[in-house]
């Protein structure tokens, strides 16, 4: 007998197993299907940064749903880590810039203007005396820094683990396999083909990734989401730990609760290769060296390489898709996909489950992109 699934979503990273755990919370069960393991990709390797003020537009049309994304995860930090008793090392850690030239200078003034008007978040300037003083293994030539409060991070990998158990112990089911397409009746998916047999499905939610093009032949869409590859360095610093996110100088750090400082990150447009390079480690290493000079004693403890998935306007692409009754489509969040998760799942979960979502997430249609086709 075939299976059945109210919903199935394809893709388990961080998308799709938010997806899952926000259907959860409105009572409709999902079943997940991953084929290389949950939070194998991107997910499980990102820096795990939640800084919703800056990044590719933000500000502009991605700041809305940034700063929502923010404050959704700053409550779900203790609610997943209670539910499921996984603990995600979710937690505020105040940023410090650093320039080390006077053209730098634009940069810091940009994250006191962003961040200092946010309510929960602050923002002033340090001179060389204070940058050291907070964090003494700062480079002696930084001139000035800025200390910024709010910016966040977790662990990306453990996060996406504890939003599908939670969505598990609500009823949604994961399956290890791989989606080899869609069988399709007038404008409906009516069953998701696997190697070995297929599911009946209500809905469909696709969260590939940088592997979400693989569905434009099953749909006959346009579904532009490509890969984006960047390395990290995770190091081991003798001595005592920084106790600060840092960037300045081309380098940027983060210091991990269990004692380790990860470096990066880099971006090349190398297809899907996901191997890690010399010439990424050493590109890395020069800018954490410059920026804290002991990062040159620091022993390499991993190099990992992963792919964002990005599409053409660097926003996402989060909705249901146009000519299709039941299919909705969670990718493309590129380099904030994590920070971007909770509204994307929310979002997604508040279309099945309504019809419409009070997240800003208008300027995300994928119908904008059947009108590139079309045009
Ligand atoms: C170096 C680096 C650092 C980053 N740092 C940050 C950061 O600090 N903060 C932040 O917010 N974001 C960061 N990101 C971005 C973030 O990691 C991604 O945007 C996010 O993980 C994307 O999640 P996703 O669920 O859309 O995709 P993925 O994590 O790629 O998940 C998609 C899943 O779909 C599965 N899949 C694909 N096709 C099929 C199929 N046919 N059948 C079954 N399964 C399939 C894949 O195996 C994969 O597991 C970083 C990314 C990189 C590369």
């Amino acid at each position: 007998m075939a299976q059945t699934s109210d919903v199935v979503i394809i893709g388990g990273g961080a998308a799709g197993c938010s997806v899952a755990y926000y259907l959860a919370q409105a009572g409709i069960k999902s079943t997940v299907i991953e084929r290389e393991g949950v939070a194998s990709q991107a997910s499980g390797f990102s820096a795990g940064g939640l800084n919703p003020l800056q990044g590719t537009c933000i500000p502009g049309p991605l700041g809305p749903l940034a700063i929502e994304s923010y404050r959704m995860h700053t409550k779900l930090w203790d609610v997943l880590g209670e539910e499921t008793g996984i603990d995600y090392d979710g937690r505020v850690i105040s940023l410090i810039k650093v320039a080390f030239d006077e053209a730098e200078l634009p940069e810091l003034q940009e994250t006191v203007d962003l961040f200092a008007p946010v309510e929960g978040f602050e923002a002033r300037w340090l001179d060389s005396r204070e940058v050291l003083y907070l964090e003494p293994r700062v480079s002696p030539n930084a001139i000035r820094g800025v200390y910024a409060r709010g910016n966040a991070a977790l662990d990306s990998y453990k996060f996406t683990l504890a939003l599908l158990q939670a969505a598990e112990s609500r009823g949604a089911e994961s399956r290890s396999a791989t989606v080899l397409g869609l069988e399709r009746s007038d404008s409906e998916v009516t069953e998701v083909l696997l190697a070995d047999g297929k599911i009946s499905c209500g809905q469909v939610v696709l969260a590939m990734g940088p592997w979400s093009r693989r569905a434009e032949p099953w749909l006959d869409a346009y579904i532009p989401v490509d890969p984006l590859k960047g390395e990290i360095l995770r190091m081991e610093l003798p001595g005592p730990s920084l106790s600060h996110d840092l960037s300045g100088g081309g380098g940027s750090l983060h210091p991990k609760p269990d004692g380790l400082v990860w470096c990066g990150t880099t971006e090349e447009w190398q297809g899907f290769d996901k191997n890690t390079s010399d010439s990424a480690r050493q590109s890395i290493l020069e800018g954490a060296v410059r920026l804290v000079p002991d990062m040159d004693q620091a022993r390499v403890a991993l190099q990992t390489a992963c792919l964002r998935p990005v599409t053409p306007d660097w926003l996402p692409i989060i909705g249901r898709m146009p000519g299709w009754d039941n299919v909705y489509l969670a990718t493309g969040a590129g380099k904030k996909g994590v920070l971007l998760s909770p509204g994307i799942g929310k979002s997604i979960a508040d279309l099945i489950a309504n019809g419409e979502t009070q997240l800003p997430i208008v300027e995300f249609d994928p119908g904008r992109f059947a009108q590139a086709a079309i045009a």
